[in-house]
Order: C-alpha cells, then sequence, then structure tokens
C-alpha cells in the first residue's frame, strides 16, 4: 500500500555517514522541561515518539559539563559516568522501536548562570548572563583547551550511552557561537578576528567529535544558516562557514537567526517558513539536511523533499502534538492526524520549568506518570454518558469516551461546536485553534456510538430526563463584567454598565465604538488580540495593563515582543503597570500599579480583560451546593432515575488554558469507571 502512496519517498531510508534513518522523519533536539530531572518521564515521552513512527529522535539541549548549568530549567547532562544509565535508557527505549536516537552536545556560555553548580560560567569574553545580575569567565587558551577535551569525553560517553547520532552545537547565542560573533569574540589569538579564526573552535570540536565517535555515530552540526544577525555572523559570513566546514559534519540540522520566528507561533509565522534561508546548505554541501517548519501537511513535507530543501523533515511541535504522524501518513490516514495548532504552551511550560504539555496531545508528557498513550485507551466498563458542552473539555471527553465504547450524548446550547476555540479562532491570527475542534470533531462523526446534539441548552430537568449512567458538565466559564481579576479582589465600584463589554461581547460580535480601553489583567493572548481586532475594525483603542509588557505571560510561548510591535503598528496606544480603577460616564481612571497616582482618559467603552467565573449553573442545580461529588444527593433525592456519577470538566471547573480543558476531558473521560492507574511520581530518594 506504502509502494503506492504518493508520500512513499517520506519513508525512504536516508543514509547519515555511518548511521542510516529509517525514514525522513526526524524529531530535532527539543526542550521538554524534563532533561535530568525526569527521567522516566523523559525516556517514556521519547520512547513513544519513536514507537509512532519517527525515524530519528534525538534529546534537548545535553550539557557536556558543570560550567553550563540552565538551572532552573531541565536540561539534559553528561558530566560524568553516573548520567550514561538515564540517557542510555533512552537510546534504548528509541532503538526497540526501531529508530535512531540524537544526542545534543552544549555549552551555554555567557548564556547560562550555574545557579545550581557555582561553577563561573565560561564566554569567549566576560559578558552578562541571560537572566541574572552575573558575567562569564574570558576562557584563556588553557579553558579551550579543557572545553575541547569535555566535548570529546561528552561525545565518548554519548556513543557509550548507545546514541547514533552526535551534534555540535554553535547556535542560539550559546558558547560556540559566541565565539563565531564578530562583537563578541575581541580576542587577539588564533581564536579571534578573521572569520577563519572565528571558526577554529567550531572546526576543532567537529574534528574531535568525528575523531572519537565518528567510526560508529554520524557527527550532526546544528547551525543557523543565515547567521545570527549583522553584529555577529551574518548572512555572507554564515555562507563561508557553511563553505567551508561543509565537508565536515554528516548531517546538517539548520536553523536561523530569529528564534522568535523559528519557534514562531501559529499568530505570527505559517509552515515552512524557513525554506528560503536554510535551501541553499543542501546545494553548499552535498550532506543530508534536517530542517523544521512546523509541518502537519504530509503534502508541504514532500514539497519540501522534491524541491530538494532538506533531505530529512525536521519537526519538535508536530512530534509532541502528535507522536503518531508519520504511522498516519503511512497507513494513509491523515484525517487521524493530530495537528499542532502552533500556541506554543510545549515551550512555555519548560520556560515556566514545568514538563512539557501539549493542547493538541494531552498524553504528552503523562506516558510514563499516568501510563497514558496517545492512541490506545482503556475498553470502557460499559454504559451511558451525557456530556453538556461541546468546547474543548466535552469535545475531548467525547472522542475518548466514544473510543472507550460508551454510548456518548454530547449537547452544546450553540449552533456550533467548538465553544471557545470555534469562537476565539474567528480572532486575528488565531485560525489555527480551530484545529482542536476540527480534530476532535472528525473522529467522533465516525463514531456511531457518540451522538452529537447542537442548539440543544441544557436544563436540570433534561439532564434528569436524559436518564444517563454517567454526566459531565463541561459549561465552560464567562468573563467576568465587574473588574475582578489579578489586581481587583473586589468589583471596580464605578462602572458605567452601559460601556462595560468583555471578550465574550466581542467574541459574539457586540463591539465597543469610539475611544476603548482594554483593560488587560489577563497578561496572556486575548487583550492584545482583542485590541488588534478591533483596531482592525476602525476602533481608537487604548492598550492598558497591569503589568509591564503587552500581552507579558505570552514571554512564555515566545510570542510577546511580536504582540507589543504589532500593537505598535496597529497604532494602539499602550499604558503598562496601571490598573483602571473606575469608568464614570465617559471618563476611565486609571491608577499606576506602584505609586497609586491616578490619571484620567476620556473614553466611550472598556473591555474588561481580567477574570473568568466558572459557569456552574447546571452542575450546582444537578447536586446542590455542597455535594462531594455529586452522586449521593441525586441517588437520595431520587432525581435521576439510576445511578449516576456527575462530575465538572475544563472551564467549568477552573477556568485556565485551552489546553488545560482539553487534559481536564481526557483523564476524565479516561477514568471513568475507575479503570485508570494512580499516577507515579518522579522523586529523589536518600
Ligand atoms: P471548555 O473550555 O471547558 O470546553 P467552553 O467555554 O469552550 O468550555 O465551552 C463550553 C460550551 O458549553 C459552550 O459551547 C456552551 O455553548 C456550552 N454550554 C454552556 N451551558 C450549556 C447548557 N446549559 N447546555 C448546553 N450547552 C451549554
Ligand atoms: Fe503545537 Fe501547541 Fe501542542 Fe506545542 S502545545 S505542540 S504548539 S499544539
Amino acid at each position: 500500500m506504502l509502494e503506492k502512496s504518493r508520500y512513499a519517498p517520506l519513508f525512504e531510508s536516508v543514509r547519515i555517514g555511518p548511521v542510516t534513518a529509517p525514514n525522513r522523519l526526524y524529531q530535532v533536539p527539543h526542550c521538554t522541561g524534563m532533561g535530568h530531572a525526569l527521567p522516566q518521564t523523559l525516556v517514556a515521552m521519547r520512547a513513544m515518539k519513536a514507537e509512532g513512527g519517527w525515524g530519528v529522535v534525538c534529546t534537548e539541549y545535553c550539557s557536556i559539563h558543570p560550567s553550563s548549568d540552565d538551572h532552573p530549567y531541565p536540561f539534559a547532562s553528561l558530566w560524568d559516568d553516573g548520567d550514561l544509565g538515564n540517557l542510555a535508557a533512552m537510546a534504548d527505549a528509541v532503538h526497540a522501536h526501531g529508530a535512531l536516537a540524537g544526542i545534543e552536545l552544549w555549552h551555554g556560555g555567557s548564556y547560562v548562570s550555574n545557579l545550581s553548580t557555582r561553577t563561573p560560567s565560561l564566554g569567549v569574553r566576560s559578558a552578562p548572563a541571560r537572566t541574572d545580575p552575573v558575567q562569564s569567565q574570558r576562557m584563556d587558551r588553557r579553558d579551550i583547551r579543557e572545553l575541547r577535551r569535555w566535548h570529546r569525553e561528552a561525545a565518548l560517553r554519548a556513543r557509550k550511552s548507545g546514541f547514533d547520532i552526535v551534534y555540535v552545537y554553535p547556535s542560539h547565542g550559546y558558547l560556540i557561537s559566541e565565539f563565531l560573533s564578530r562583537s563578541l569574540n575581541d580576542r587577539t589569538d588564533e581564536y579571534g578576528g578573521s572569520l577563519e579564526n572565528r571558526m577554529r573552535l567550531l572546526r576543532e570540536l567537529l574534528d574531535e567529535t568525528r575523531g572519537a565517535v565518528g567510526d560508529r555515530c554520524a557527527v550532526a552540526i546544528r547551525f543557523s544558516a543565515n547567521g545570527h544577525g549583522d553584529e555577529h555572523l551574518n548572512e555572507d559570513e554564515a555562507r563561508d562557514v557553511v563553505a567551508t566546514l561543509g565537508h565536515i559534519p554528516d548531517l546538517w540540522d539548520v536553523v536561523i537567526a530569529d528564534y522568535d520566528e523559528e519557534m514562531g507561533s501559529s499568530r505570527f509565522v505559517g509552515e515552512g517558513a524557513l525554506e528560503d534561508r536554510v535551501a541553499y546548505v543542501r546545494k553548499l554541501t552535498g550532506k543530508p539536511v534536517v530542517c523544521v517548519g512546523r509541518f502537519t501537511s504530509p503534502d508541504s513535507m514532500l514539497g519540501q523533499i522534491k524541491r530538494g530543501v532538506v533531505d530529512l523533515i525536521g519537526a519538535a511541535r508536530p512530534s509532541i502534538a502528535d507522536p503518531f504522524l508519520p504511522t498516519k501518513v503511512r497507513e494513509g490516514r491523515l484525517e487521524d492526524i493530530r495537528e499542532c495548532i502552533g500556541c506554543n504552551i510545549c515551550y512555555a511550560h519548560d520556560f515556566r520549568g514545568a514538563a512539557l504539555r501539549c493542547t493538541q496531545n494531552p498524553t504528552m508528557g503523562e506516558e510514563w506518570r499516568s501510563g497514558w498513550h496517545p492512541e490506545r485507551v482503556p475498553v470502557g466498563t460499559g454504559g451511558s454518558v451525557l456530556i453538556v458542552g461541546a468546547g474543548p473539555a466535552g469535545l475531548e471527553a467525547a472522542h475518548i469516551l466514544g473510543k472507550r465504547g460508551f454510548q456518548v450524548a454530547l449537547a452544546d446550547a450553540a449552533e456550533e461546536a467548538g465553544g471557545r476555540v470555534s469562537r476565539e479562532s474567528r480572532l486575528p491570527g488565531l485560525a489555527q485553534w480551530a484545529r482542536v475542534r476540527d480534530f476532535r470533531l472528525g473522529q467522533i462523526n465516525r463514531m456511531p456510538n457518540v451522538a452529537l446534539y447542537l442548539d440543544s441548552r441544557m436544563q436540570e430537568s433534561d439532564v434528569r430526563a436524559f436518564e444517563a449512567d454517567h454526566v459531565l458538565i463541561a459549561t465552560g466559564a464567562r468573563w467576568r463584567r465587574n473588574g475582578i481579576g489579578r489586581w481587583h479582589a473586589r468589583p471596580i465600584a464605578t462602572l458605567n454598565p452601559s460601556g462595560v463589554y468583555t471578550p465574550d461581547d466581542v467574541l459574539c460580535g457586540r463591539l465597543p465604538a469610539g475611544d476603548v480601553v482594554i483593560f488587560d489583567d489577563d497578561h496572556y493572548y486575548l487583550g492584545p488580540v482583542i485590541a488588534i481586532k478591533l483596531a482592525d475594525e476602525g476602533v481608537r483603542v487604548r492598550y492598558v495593563t497591569t503589568e509591564g509588557r503587552a500581552g507579558a505571560w505570552s514571554q512564555n510561548t515566545q510570542e510577546q515582543e511580536r504582540t507589543q510591535r504589532a500593537l505598535i503598528e496597529h497604532e494602539i496606544e499602550i499604558e503598562v503597570n496601571v490598573a483602571l480603577a473606575a469608568f464614570d460616564q465617559s471618563i476611565a481612571t486609571f491608577a499606576c500599579v506602584f505609586s497609586g497616582r491616578t490619571h484620567m482618559v476620556s473614553a466611550s467603552a472598556v473591555v474588561l480583560v481580567t477574570s473568568r467565573e466558572p459557569d456552574e449553573t447546571l452542575y450546582r442545580a444537578l447536586v446542590g451546593e455542597e455535594a462531594e461529588d455529586g452522586v449521593g444527593e441525586l441517588r437520595e433525592a431520587g432525581r435521576l432515575a439510576r445511578p449516576a456519577s456527575v462530575q465538572r470538566i475544563g472551564d467549568c471547573l477552573q477556568p485556565a488554558l485551552i489546553a488545560t480543558a482539553v487534559y481536564s476531558g481526557h483523564r476524565a473521560a479516561r477514568e471513568l469507571g475507575g479503570t485508570e492507574q494512580a499516577t507515579r511520581r518522579e522523586r529523589v530518594l536518600i
């Protein structure tokens, strides 16, 4: 079947130096928030990618020495033989499914603060760390010799752990790229000055890695094809590096200078956006090339291969959203692909020092802890389930319960399914978020045991009359209209109700006009996105936030700078570190969050993006105010004809991210009937 498939070229093997990738689908190194801290969680997660058909599965950034410690971010480490076991477990687990295992050797240079090891960080010159008020130690020749030794020893350990591909990593601002930088590298010896001198360390590390492990392992380089910005390594110099060193590594894993774009969210960056800047590398080197592009469409992947841009399709996020993407393409089940929506919630959690999670794939990070498999669920105990609310939580629950064999009825008051994702995906830049709905609708539409009822508002009596064995309430949450949120613990005393709007109004098409204030005390995407929508409608918008930057939390999703730029480009007035104190007639009063000093502006309306109230009306009507789990009261009162369980899921339980709602629906659906095992904990024991 595969031979006849137009996607067969994606499943050709590719020789990479001394090893052979079984297909062209390559999980590039990506952070996990697990690293050295959660090794079992990590092994099970990487193994799942290999089981799902990725031909190569790589680690995250793997520190070669204690002078490169990125604490509190959980990086991988190969500091000594004590690290071998954990990494060997990953390589073995990946090999067990026929994939190659890659490892990205890393030294953070001046970028890291070494908060854990308290060793001075090392730099080509003494330079400030990324976040802390510390600087690195300037490296002398002896330090460079030591670094080369550490790198070589780490490569040998990588081989001993069973890895097939060993990376040298001169990009993303880390140590080797400091040497390449004409601004940072002010050395006057053979490592500084000309490009040839600045790339000397890189050449040495490539040669020495090959010398140490090249007999059995492929040597890969992760390199920014368009340099690191003009002041560091301009595009011509980057090409010179590729031309000069092109023949040494067995594989070029190419990235670009702008991390916000390389890692760009779907709000700002499309699929395959790197092509124009990386396409030359393959022609120049003749070596296999891999590059990412948030590819979820096999046609886009095929296009990259056919146009000769790359030999291997790189993926981080698409492999997180669907570890089984390769298997599904191979089997021609394209409609089953859980397409990444480009929200960067995965990256955000690593950035917060927490284990990876995913909006589309609720099993991500739960492979070991909860024993979850992205494609398999336990067979159910039988019976019927009524789910009220077809937002992300209700849709996910219906999908999983349907798969488990329950009789499922999914009812929603709206004329379309999807809840908040349907509404929000109509806002500027958020169209791909509808994939959360579309994937699940696509699945349940093919399940004869799942019925979807739209335009069906359910009251307590309707639920009772339904006589389902189990009831899940997924009625979501509503944005508060009174200003309560992070800043205001109580309603804002003075609010002219006729000019007060919430995101729900905007999402339902009730738009304010004139001079509009957006008060963002939520700090994520919605405030800025609504500001842009209103500006596009010709409204004069003033964006006001209690934080120091627009959409401040989106620094975690790598979107903050682009968000602020977009507001500026839309000529939206931005005021930071202020709270809306009052809105009376046509005057909005703001208070400085530090001094409390107030000032006023004229405004015809305010949009309050503060916090949400869970919509528990139906749940409370069913279970009362005090019920622990809602079951006892219903039974005692004889209000349901048969024993039932009633529980809340999603935003109705806990207003949070879409990822949280999907996860909540997934967990409830897996655990209904008590079939799931308890979650496990990874902990250090003495
Ligand atoms: P979540 O993110 O938790 O899935 P959403 O707010 O996205 O929540 O979705 C909640 C859905 O519940 C909405 O589509 C809404 O129309 C629906 N809903 C709310 N109350 C009722 C009700 N009483 N009967 C049927 N549907 C309801
Ligand atoms: Fe894609 Fe969002 Fe999942 Fe990350 S969290 S893999 S961006 S869907």
